[in-house]
Order: C-alpha cells, then sequence, then structure tokens
C-alpha cells in the first residue's frame, strides 16, 4: 500500500517560529509553569487542544460567504438543522456557542441537587457543569480502559455491570439521564463500540433512564467501528454515525472538534418537553434558538464541516497521523496509552517520570519540559486536572498521570511530526533532571486551567 497522504493542499500558510531556548524559560516562568498561560506564538508546534484549533476547507469559507446574520429564521440556521438532523436523526436541534454551553443547559434543566449522572467518562466541563449544580457524576469505564498498556478495540466502553449497579444502589428516581461519551476523550481519546452502546441503551430502556450522547467525535468513533467492529466494514461513516444516533434520546457537541470549526456546539433531543426547557434556557444564556451564540455564517461553516468529518479520505489521514506519531514512540520506547485514540496521543507521565509523586505532578514536569525543550505546548490530563479533595480537605491523586498531545485537524505535516519525535526522546534522554511542581494558588472549578505552579528544587 502507498502512503496515505494529506487529503489536501495548502493554499493559505501562517508563520510558525521557533523561539529560543533561553526564551521559553523567560515565557514558562511568566506563566507560573502552567502552559495555558503561554502566548501562543511563543508555542512551535501547538498540541494543547484539537478543540477549535483545525483548519477549515475552501468550501466551509466559500460557505461562510453564504452567512446569513438575520436574528431569527435565516437560511443559515435551516442548513445547520437539516445537516444535524440528516446525521443525528433528532428531533430538536438548538445551536450553543461551545459544547460546555450545551452541557450548561442540560444540566440547568434536567436534573436536581443529589442526582446522579453516570457516564463512560465525563470531560472535564461535563463534570464541573453537573458538580456545579450538586450532581454526582459518575465514571464508569470499563475495565480495560483503566489499563494504559493492555491492547484493546474499544477501551473507551461503559462498564454495563458497574452501571447496572449504579441503577440498584441509587435507584431510577435519583438518575435524570446516563451518558456515553464518543470518543471517550478523558479516558486516551478511546472509542465505544456500537454493542456497547446497544447494550447501554438496553439496560437503560428496561428502567426508562435516557441516553445522551457527548457526540464531540462521533465521526472519529465511527471510523473506528468501521475499521474494527465486525459487520460495519462496508457501511459509510454517515451510516454508522446515524446508528450511534439512533440509540439516543439527546446528545450534546463541541462542534470544535468533529464539526470541523473553531467554534460552535449544539444540543439536540427528541422529547418535546425537553425542548421546551432547553429553548427557555438557549434565550437565557445563549440566543434566539436559531443562532444560539453564533453568527450566521458560524453555521453554515459547520454544516459543511460536519458532513467533511464523515468523509473516508479525510477520517483515514487523521487515524494515519496518529498512528504514524504512536510508531515512532514506540521506536525509542517512549511510554504512551495504547492503542491510540482518535485524536491524540496520550503519554505516560507516570512511566515516563518514575521518580515524580503523584502529588508532585508528573504530568506537569512532562508538559513542562516539552515546552522548555522544543516549544511543544501539550497538556496534563492527571492529578492537577482529575485529582480531587476529600471532605477532610486531602487530596488525592488521579488513577492516570497523562500528558495529551492532542492533533489540531489538517493543520501540522510529516516534519512536524517528526520534530515532535525529536523533541520527545531528547525529553527522554534527560528526564532525570526534571522536577515535580507544587501548586501555590489554585481556583475551586477546574483548577488545571489557571493554577499557578512553581518547580519543587528540593527533592526530599
Ligand atoms: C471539548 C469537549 C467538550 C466541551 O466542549 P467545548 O466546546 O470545549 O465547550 C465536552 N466533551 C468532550 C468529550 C469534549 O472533548
Amino acid at each position: 500500500m502507498k502512503t496515505i497522504i494529506e487529503p489536501f493542499r495548502i493554499k493559505v500558510t501562517e508563520p510558525l517560529k521557533v523561539i529560543s531556548a533561553e526564551e521559553r524559560a523567560a515565557a514558562l516562568k511568566m506563566a507560573h509553569y502552567n502552559v495555558f498561560y503561554l502566548n501562543s506564538e511563543d508555542c512551535a508546534i501547538d498540541l494543547l487542544t484539537d478543540s477549535g484549533t483545525g483548519a477549515m476547507s475552501t468550501k466551509q469559507w466559500a460557505a461562510m460567504m453564504l452567512g446569513d446574520e438575520s436574528y431569527a429564521g435565516s437560511p443559515s440556521f435551516r442548513r445547520f438543522e437539516q445537516t444535524i438532523r440528516n446525521i443525528t436523526g433528532m428531533k430538536h436541534i438548538f445551536p450553543t456557542h461551545q459544547g460546555r454551553a450545551a452541557e450548561g443547559i442540560l444540566a440547568m434543566t434536567r436534573t436536581h441537587k443529589g442526582d446522579v449522572v453516570p457516564n463512560n467518562s465525563h470531560f472535564d466541563t461535563t463534570r464541573a457543569n453537573f458538580e456545579f449544580v450538586g450532581v454526582n457524576a459518575l465514571d464508569l469505564i470499563c475495565d480495560e480502559g483503566l489499563d494504559n498498556a493492555y491492547v484493546a478495540p474499544f477501551k473507551g466502553n461503559m462498564n454495563i455491570a458497574a452501571l447496572e449497579q449504579t441503577i440498584q444502589q441509587y435507584g431510577k428516581e435519583k438518575i435524570p439521564f446516563a451518558m456515553i461519551t464518543v470518543t471517550n476523550n478523558t479516558s486516551g481519546g478511546q472509542p465505544v463500540s456500537m454493542q456497547n452502546i446497544r447494550e447501554t441503551k438496553a439496560l437503560l430502556e428496561k428502567h426508562n433512564i435516557p441516553l445522551i450522547l457527548d457526540a464531540c467525535r462521533f465521526a472519529e468513533n465511527a471510523y473506528f467501528i468501521k475499521e474494527r467492529e465486525a459487520g460495519y466494514k462496508d457501511k459509510s461513516l454517515l451510516e454508522i454515525a446515524r446508528e450511534i444516533f439512533s440509540y439516543a434520546d439527546g446528545a450534546t457537541m463541541s462542534l470544535k472538534k468533529d464539526g470541523l470549526v473553531n467554534i460552535g456546539g449544539f444540543l439536540v433531543c427528541n422529547d418535546d418537553a425537553w425542548a421546551e426547557d432547553f429553548q427557555n434556557a438557549l434565550i437565557m444564556r445563549e440566543g434566539f434558538i436559531t443562532y444560539g451564540g453564533l453568527a450566521g455564517r458560524d453555521l453554515e461553516a459547520a454544516a459543511v464541516g460536519l458532513m467533511e468529518a464523515l468523509e473516508y479520505d479525510y477520517q483515514q489521514y487523521r487515524h494515519a497521523t496518529v498512528e504514524y506519531l504512536a510508531h515512532a514512540l514506540d521506536a525509542r520506547h517512549i511510554p504512551y496509552v495504547k492503542p491510540v485514540g482518535g485524536h491524540a496521543v496520550f503519554l505516560d507521565a507516570k512511566a515516563f517520570l518514575p521518580h515524580i509523586p503523584p502529588l508532585q505532578y508528573p504530568g506537569i514536569g512532562l508538559a513542562n519540559a516539552l515546552y522548555l525543550d522544543g516549544g511543544i505546548r501539550s497538556v496534563e490530563l492527571g492529578s492537577v486536572m482529575f485529582g480531587h479533595f476529600d471532605a477532610a480537605g486531602v487530596e488525592h491523586p488521579s488513577p492516570l498521570e497523562l500528558v495529551r498531545l492532542a492533533i489540531p485537524r489538517r493543520v501540522y505535516t510529516q516534519s512536524h511530526f517528526d520534530y515532535i519525535v525529536e523533541v520527545l526522546d531528547a525529553v527522554l534522554r534527560g528526564r532525570d533532571k526534571i522536577t515535580g511542581y507544587r501548586i501555590t494558588r489554585q481556583p475551586k472549578f477546574l483548577r488545571h486551567f489557571t493554577c499557578h505552579f512553581e518547580p519543587i528544587t528540593n527533592i526530599t
């Protein structure tokens, strides 16, 4: 087989500069050792997130010129609505400015304090939105999903036995709905199988509990199902996506992922009473129901992007880039979560930096080392992001200490990836010098975005 090439060529370029090591050290110190505070021009390769960082196609840019900026009833909304209905089959479609706005509306309208919402793994903003209204957000990832080195095709699956046990324990009155996140971002971008979605739905249906999808990467998940699950080889990604949504009663989505746009989200459902609640909250928080916090041109770009994300050539190329990076890491014995997910490579910071204890945040140590050595911006998904404090105020670490290299869509080429691998290799060889960090300032929610760190120089 020949090389899988980028199914596009470059028409507009954006300058990319590698600043000096001294400048990087100064920039990181100014940023309180938290990469979220860095200026993006100071990052040579920015793998902080794949969210809203992709490149749009000529067709998307052309569609933006068709954007109708009327307050109500624009044709741009109707194209947006039609596209999403075509994919999801849902009756009610609401635009939101981002995925978290859809989650906020869902949490505010459909849950009560003391409720329980199970998910295969909640994304950080999803968890925060539920916890903010006093809901217990439970992660019920399958056992394979907790083993970093174990290779299985669908490590993002819901643990069905644990879900059943949760329903027995809390009772269906306490569970307004359950969720499945495709792909499972928090646990390594791992996919969920159709069978698992089907079985989850069957169990929930028995107890009359609705299923809501966190659909951010539904197209990447559809590609994994096509490649890995029996019975889907000859189905199109659109057909697979439709089947995924057919098991759901509603969905939240960040269009900054598989919408292939730089801003946007949606909230969809079938139930009329839910839609009534969503509509009221949407108007109060986001905007009128035909724009929901977005410009008409944003709706147009998303309508085109959603269909491009379901093109086989695009998904094949995207998965090939992630695989390319993974093979290069294998060759250099750099530890990461196996197999690789759809949108990112998750480095195993615990294995990378075994000398740093979890509460000295090995993920921060590794992320900062990647920046200092090569200007690569990544993000910690470990005890800073997912650690928690118990009632007595004692901090507990996260079971996994990961550093995510998220791959923006249609942005970097093969030489960029080669550079990333060279930097990782250099950091691995000098890892003994990398120190842990302590937090010097932190907010109450989503602390990883804004907390301040300092290096622990006197390791005891
Ligand atoms: C990005 C993301 C969200 C939140 O979407 P935003 O557009 O960033 O608000 C929710 N869930 C998952 C799985 C995500 O990846």
